[in-house]
Formats: C-alpha cells, structure tokens, sequence
C-alpha cells in the first residue's frame, strides 16, 4: 500500500467503492483464508477526501499546501519539542528561571513558537505540588511544544472529571498521590496554554540532556503521569 497520506487516501475511497458494489457474503464468512482484508476507511476519511477534493476543484485550496500543514503536525510539530524544553531546564537552572518567568520567549530560544503558543504559561510540578492541565470548553492545548490533542484529552469524560475529581484521573493514568500532594488543575483557554514541567526523576542525575529528554513523555507534560527512568508508551 502507498504509505503516503495521498496514497492511503485514494486506496480508501477504493475500498470503500469495491466494498458498496461488491458485497461479497461468502467470501465475508470465510474469515480464515490466508490473507488480510482492508478494513472499509472510516466515515471521517470518506469525508475529509470528499471535502478536500471539492476545495481543490473549486480552486480554494491547493494541494501541495495541504500537504505541507499535514507534514508539519505529523512530523515537525509533537511532544519531542516539549521533552527538549524539560530536559533544558532539567540540566540548565538558567534557562529554568528564564522558562518559568518568560515561557513563550524561552520556549523560542529552542525554536519552538507559533499558533496555539503565542501566550504560553509553565507550571512546575515539586514533590508537594502537581499541576494537571485541561480544556474544560473543548480541547485548547499548546501545538509548538506537544503538537496535536489526544483523543483522550478531547473527550468529554476527560474535560468535566478533572475539575470534578482529578485524583480519581490521575489514578486511572495509573498515578496515585499522596494526600499532602496539592492537586492544581488549569483550565486553558483561547488564548493561554500551558506546560507541565515535570519533577526530573531520581537517579537521573549523570544521564545527558539527550537522555533526559527521551525520558520526557507527552502525558507527563499535560500532568496526568510523571516522568519515570523507564519511559512508558504513550497513550494515544
Ligand atoms: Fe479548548
């Protein structure tokens, strides 16, 4: 299969014509015959190509432009960016003082800037203090440094539960606080979005800024996790 996104585009509308004119029911009961099937796209597929092929027809959008904005946020933009801007202030307390007093310039200083971080606000995690960030409205979250919102983060359970009981959250991700632990939860809005700056882990101390950073998970940016030697996968 083409692992373009152009490519898997147009092998989805295929599909999914080969799969309203031809319905094969013997062939659907035979599960076990050697081979894969390609799962029918999704509606939200169907509809983006549908959309997309009509703004380009009408001459509103250009292809290679597309393209372009989909590339960024699939490989230039992401929570490695914020990992970069953890892991400095770990090894550099500069830089620290700089990012907590000016974020949105120090996050800069790394490269990092544009839509959706031009007002940026860090929060320190201590041992005694641990900050959680949500959009309570719908799903602002700051693009330079993690790049797009998980589904999770989107979800309506997500939203109301962390100002409603946001250790209950927390222990779901599979992090348990102790009772003197305050809990801080920001609610984003249009304009500001925040960054946690996670506690840098215990044993951690001869390891490489490089290192640190790929110890830097996007869950412990938004607060829900902390950061561990073992660095987990991250929950999509
Ligand atoms: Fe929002």
């Amino acid at each position: 299969m083409d692992p373009t996104r152009r490519g898997f585009l147009k092998a989805a509308v295929t599909a999914a014509g080969a799969a309203a004119t031809t319905p094969d029911l013997a062939h659907a009961q035979d599960q076990d015959h050697g081979h894969d099937h390609q799962a029918v796209p999704s509606d939200l597929t169907l509809r983006v190509k549908a959309l997309e092929s009509l703004l380009v027809e009408k001459g509103l959008v250009d292809r290679a432009a597309l393209d372009a904005v989909v590339d960024t946020y699939e490989t230039k933009i992401g929570p490695r960016n914020g990992a970069r801007v953890v892991a400095r202030a770990w090894v550099d307390p500069a830089y620290k003082k700089r990012l907590l007093a000016d974020p949105t310039a120090a996050i800069a200083e790394l490269g990092y800037a544009g839509g959706q971080g031009e007002d940026m606000v860090v929060l320190e995690n201590a041992p005694k203090v641990h900050n959680l960030v949500v959009c309570t409205l719908c799903s602002c979250y700051p693009w330079p440094v993690l790049g797009l919102p998980p589904v999770w983060y989107k979800s309506a359970p997500y939203r109301s539960r962390a100002v409603i009981d946001p250790r209950g959250v927390l222990r779901e991700f599979g992090l348990e606080l102790d009772g003197d632990v305050e809990v801080r939860v920001w609610d984003s809005t249009a304009e500001i979005r925040y960054l946690v700056l996670p506690e840098r882990p215990a044993g951690s101390e001869n390891m490489s800024e490089e290192a640190l950073a790929a110890l830097v998970t996007r869950d412990s940016m938004v607060g829900v996790k902390k950061v561990t030697l073992a660095r987990e996968g991250a929950r999509a």
